[in-house]
């Protein structure tokens, strides 16, 4: 039997939640901070410890069978896996925020700006779809001082309470994509016997939550 591998986030937003979930499907695995893998006991399984930007691609070459990961970096790293089941944990929304004193009500007025990312492709494919031509600068984090240093008019982030768009004076303006953990597997695996088990496991311990 092959010994199958799912990657999840060494640390992070992800990795406590998807270690809890892993370990509620009976698997017992050992869980050092040091570690980069772990071998499950009671399951033809190993655990690989990476950060989140890694995983798609990982599982969409088949290094990893398996990936616990927030769907905005599947979709943003543009890879082609297999979507197994939604795990509720890790909710979040991408928006465009503006500065607080602005008067923009309509996304064409996008049009011409300078927008500040760490999600590009996201972003792009959002302002193509709605006829938006804006300038995007990939920025790989801290997107929301742009906007104040004269940068950037606009920035695209990940957004959950709110806050930190307040502190730097600047208000959500487009809900752009809700993403949370999924669950992805390497194209051609969805009907492997050990995947359906655990996926079967999973859906089960998600079923005694809600
Ligand atoms: P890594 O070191 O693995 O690269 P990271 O710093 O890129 O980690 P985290 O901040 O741990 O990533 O976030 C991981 C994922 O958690 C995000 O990609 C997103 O899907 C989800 N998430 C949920 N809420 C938030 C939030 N408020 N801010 C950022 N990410 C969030
Ligand atoms: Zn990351």
């Amino acid at each position: 039997m092959k010994t199958l591998k799912i990657a999840i986030q060494k640390s992070g937003r992800l990795n406590e939640k998807s270690v809890e979930i892993l370990k509620n499907c009976g698997l017992s695995f050992e869980n050092y901070k040091s570690s980069l893998i772990a071998t499950v006991a009671n399951f033809p399984l190993e655990i690989l410890f990476l950060r989140d930007d890694d995983i798609p691609e990982y599982v969409q070459d088949g290094i990893a069978d398996l990936g616990i990961v927030g769907e905005n970096v599947i979709i943003e790293a543009g890879a082609d896996v297999s979507y197994l089941q939604k795990l509720g944990f890790g909710k979040c929304t991408l928006k465009i925020a503006v500065q607080s004193t602005s008067t923009i009500t309509e996304l064409s007025q996008l049009n011409g700006k300078a927008i500040a990312t760490s999600y590009p492709v996201i972003l792009q494919k959002y302002l193509s779809e709605n006829n938006v031509d804006a300038q995007i600068r990939n920025i790989s984090g801290s997107v929301e001082i742009g906007p104040g240093l004269g940068l950037s008019d606009a920035i695209f982030d990940i957004v959950s309470t709110g806050g930190t768009l307040k502190s730097n004076g600047l208000k959500p303006f487009k809900n752009v994509m809700d993403s949370e953990a999924v669950l992805i597997a390497s194209k051609g695996m969805e009907l492997n016997p050990e995947v359906l088990e655990l996926l079967q496991r999973i859906q089960s311990v998600l079923r005694a939550k809600a």
